[in-house]
């Protein structure tokens, strides 16, 4: 096999190579069966099994008790950007805190929603994460994106609300503990730091099911996917199934807070090697940098391209920023291992000291 490189892309995304190796397998046969999971029923004894036990793990490792619904959905995170506002009402505040909340506003508004920006970082470039939330009582919800993927930027932890929190977590759903208390509904797309593309989590609390309204269409009311354990019509099954399996990769690291450890560590040994030359600078302001999408730039002009095909040769793919901003990021998701960081360290140091 060609050997695996670092892939630092921030979506889809580098997967455990434990997970990928038991996936090949499954393609061909489910144990001895036979056949493979793209090939038997969504409704059959071995694809339950599968379905039921992966939603079993998402919520242990969630941390959710009997009080909430886990939902696997179609149509990505962005889907989500729609159901939510249909489903708990549009008259929402949200926090802008960078492209993807910009996409979930504009949607709240095509439903013709009373949308109110409660904060915005807008001003300076997205660099930050707001502090200051202007609230309204009586919102349907507030809205907040975890982690800004594309800007670098995190919140420190999620704020406390009178109105449910609705939080986009695409980009960093169980790379740390969560306190749920302080949530409503969590919606993720699976292809950064869950599984592969396909597949959309939606974690929403019981009682908040009894908002949607009738008259909504069927598949995008979060009732009918609820009812139906998430089988009203066929679920993405390969998606499922892996991640099913990164979710059991997760409880073999130790589990979420372990990782998270893991993951403040990584992050804090790549944002020390961007900070210790003059030749990068990170985007994000220090309090507001994200431990999963690590962007930064070259202070000195027409050195990126290089510095690119470098990383490259050593075998560290996908650090291009994203087409709407440019610069550098490193995508350092769950799957990605600590020799990853390291290496990609390594180089940043080599190529500051060949441009001293
Ligand atoms: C990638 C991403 C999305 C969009 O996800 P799709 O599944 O492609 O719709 C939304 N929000 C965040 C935070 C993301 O990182």
């Amino acid at each position: 096999m060609t050997q695996r490189a670092y892939n630092f892309s921030a979506g889809p995304a580098t997967l455990p190579l434990e997970v990928l190796e038991e996936a090949r397998e499954a393609l061909l046969s489910l144990g001895d069966l036979g056949a493979g999971i793209l090939e038997v029923s969504h409704r059959g004894p071995e694809y339950t099994e599968i379905h039921e036990s992966a939603r079993a793990r998402l919520l242990q490792l969630l941390g959710a008790g009997s009080d909430w619904e886990l939902l696997f959905l179609q149509g990505g995170a962005s889907l989500q950007f729609t159901m939510v506002p249909q489903n708990l009402g549009a008259d929402a505040d949200y926090v802008l805190t960078g492209n993807w909340s910009q996409k979930a506003i504009a949607e709240a508004r095509l439903l013709g929603g009373d949308v109110h920006v409660a904060a915005s970082s807008e001003d300076t470039g997205f660099d930050r994460i707001p502090t200051e939330l202007d609230l309204r009582p009586g919102a349907s919800f507030v809205h907040v994106t975890s982690n800004n993927t594309v800007r670098g930027t995190q919140w420190p932890e999620l704020p406390r609300t009178d109105a449910p929190l609705v939080v986009d977590m695409s980009s960093d759903i169980l790379s740390r503990p969560v306190d749920l208390d302080r949530v409503g509904l969590i919606y993720a797309g699976a292809q950064k730091n869950l599984g592969p593309a396909g597949v959309t989590l939606v974690l929403i609390r019981k009682e908040l099911l009894a908002r949607t309204p009738d008259g909504l269409p069927t598949l995008l009311r979060y009732t009918t996917h609820a009812e139906k354990g998430s089988r009203f019509n066929t679920p993405p099954v390969f998606a499922i199934y892996v991640v099913g399996l990164v979710a059991r990769w997760i409880e073999s690291q130790g589990g979420v807070a372990a990782l998270a450890a893991r993951n403040e560590a990584k992050a804090q040994r790549l944002y020390a090697a961007i900070d210790a030359s003059p030749l990068y600078e990170g985007t994000a302001r220090p309090e507001s940098r994200s431990r999963m999408n690590v962007t930064f730039r070259i202070t000195r002009d027409g050195l990126e391209e290089e510095f690119l095909r470098g990383a490259a040769a050593r075998g560290l793919l996908g650090l291009k920023g994203h087409r709407s901003v440019g610069g550098l990021r490193a995508s350092i998701y769950n799957a990605m291992p600590p020799e990853g960081v390291d290496a990609l360290v390594r180089y940043l140091d080599e190529f500051a000291a060949a441009h001293a």
